[in-house]
């Protein structure tokens, strides 16, 4: 009786400043962990266990747990060292990623660094590499630009265009990386580099670094290296970087919308209210719509996987065979970080509101998805170093794979030889799921990536005559051209 009195008093004395004070969590290193003892010691997160992970990388892992939590862990036999310790899960995470210095390494860009690194090349070769305003951020009104390098880039041209994005999630930095990269190499090597000098020669190349600018300044600022999506104060309070608030840009797309992310605006893969709602995504929209990519790369972290149109339902894409070949020769010419073996390639739902169903769907652009990297989002220097070189043999392969087979040509107005929007209509291979392939209103041209061999090309247009060719043949090497002729009906 006395103990339970004792013990009653106890807990009232001691159990209101317990409440309050704010529950101290651990950053704690295991060492020398295989993968399945990992997800063993992870059982324990449960669903929250993608949050307490940090990294795993060499076999170490870095995870952030509660007090309560490693002391869970230490009773079933896991043995870790105790990095710090603090009430903040920001700073502990901070200290996982960014290392002891606490701030992103030098190895890395800032905005305003990859910026800056594009205008110096244009100061020395204004004839090819600009940089162009596409938009803003949403929260912050940051500008979102992208950079087009081709032999004449003063104007626009009429040849295949090619995107290069990343940091649609704002963690996933190593796709910033990649791009700035690339456009120096590209720069650099054009005239020197027969393959640079083809590629640049034969293409409009079109990078956006980072789509999620604001994003990408919480994670390169040092402020928060979790940050993934936009910085939009979706709740409203003015207080900005409250964690994890935001829109996931990569759920925002408006193709099949409504089936991905979540409605819930601190999941970390909130959609947003409605499609398109945030500006970065409109400003992917408004290129996207201006250069009909025939190919595009998407960086995220992590994986060492490459993601493609798609398994929607049963159904696979309607260029399935195109799309897997594709994929399948891009995955495999990127060298994993163990070094053994390549990237794998597998389809992506169709259903998800991300950039590659989008693209895809929207526009007929072939968007893979590159997960660079695995075991982190963030990666040490030498290990990001790594990343960055294999991944250069990838785009290499695409840059590579965009000169065809395919067809291409222009489709004009028979009276006035204007250039015409139209319908590029394969009734063999494009079902409903697609929306239908156009021209370019600005130049009437299509490209279309195909099979060698026969296909049946239908051009349609409200107000003309249909076009239709039973039978186009498809080169094995090289864009066929033809050339439409539409006729105004009477
Ligand atoms: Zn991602």
């Amino acid at each position: 009786m006395f103990r339970t009195v004792f013990h009653y008093i106890l807990t009232t004395l001691f159990l209101p400043p317990l409440i309050h004070a704010q529950t101290s969590s651990v950053l704690i290193e295991m060492r020398g962990i295989e993968q399945d003892q990992l997800n063993g010691a992870l059982s324990l997160f449960g669903d929250q266990r993608g949050k307490a992970i940090a990294s795993y990388l060499n076999k170490n892992v870095l995870i952030v747990a509660t007090s309560a939590e490693a002391k869970v862990l230490s009773e079933r036999g896991f043995e870790f060292t105790v990095i710090l310790e603090d009430t903040s899960r920001r700073t502990l995470f901070k200290r996982a990623l960014y290392g002891s210095s606490m701030t992103l390494s030098s190895f890395y860009h800032s905005y305003d660094e990859i910026l800056a690194e594009a205008d110096a090349l244009h100061e020395r070769r204004p004839d090819l590499i600009t940089r162009f305003a596409i938009g803003k951020t949403t929260q912050e009104k940051r500008t979102v630009y992208a950079i087009r390098i081709s032999n004449n880039v003063a104007g626009r041209q009429d040849k295949p265009a090619i995107l290069f994005n990343g940091c649609h999630h704002a963690d996933e930095i190593m796709g910033a990386e990649i791009c700035t990269a690339l456009m120096n190499e590209l720069v650099n090597k054009y005239g020197s580099d027969q393959s640079v000098t083809t590629w640049v020669d034969r293409y409009e190349i079109v990078i956006v670094p980072v789509v999620n600018v604001d994003g990408h300044h919480v994670v390169s600022s040092g402020i928060d290296p979790r940050w993934r999506k936009n910085t939009h104060d979706t709740n409203g309070n003015g207080v900005l970087y409250e964690y994890p608030e935001g829109v996931d840009l990569n759920r925002n797309y408006d193709f099949n919308w409504a089936h991905g992310g979540s409605g819930d605006p601190m999941s970390i893969r909130y959609r947003g209210p409605y499609p398109f709602s945030e500006t970065e995504n409109q400003a992917m929209r408004a290129l996207a719509d201006d250069y009909r990519f025939v190919l595009s790369l998407t960086y995220h972290s992590q994986g060492e996987v490459i993601y493609y149109p798609w398994i929607w339902r049963e159904r696979k894409a309607p260029e399935d065979k195109l799309l897997t070949e594709l994929a399948n020769g891009l995955g495999s010419s990127i060298r994993t970080m163990a070094g053994d073996t390549t990237y794998k390639a597998e389809y992506g739902a169709g259903t998800v509101g991300q950039s590659y169903p989008w693209l895809y769907g929207r526009y007929g652009t072939f968007d893979f998805v590159v997960e660079t990297g695995k075991g982190a989002h963030i990666f040490p220097d030498s290990d990001a170093a790594a990343i960055l070189e294999s991944n250069l043999e990838g785009i290499r392969y695409i840059l590579d794979r965009g000169n065809g087979p395919g067809l291409t040509g222009h489709v004009r107005d028979a009276r006035s030889g204007k250039p015409l929007e139209a319908h590029i209509w394969l009734p063999d291979i494009d079902m409903e799921d697609i929306q239908r392939r156009t021209s370019l209103e600005r130049t009437g041209r299509f490209f279309r990536l195909l099979s060698p061999g026969k296909h049946r090309l239908i051009v349609l247009k409200n107000g003309y005559e249909p076009e239709i060719l039973p039978e186009v043949e498809v080169g094995k090497e090289g864009w066929t051209p033809v050339e439409i002729i539409l006729r105004p009906l009477e």
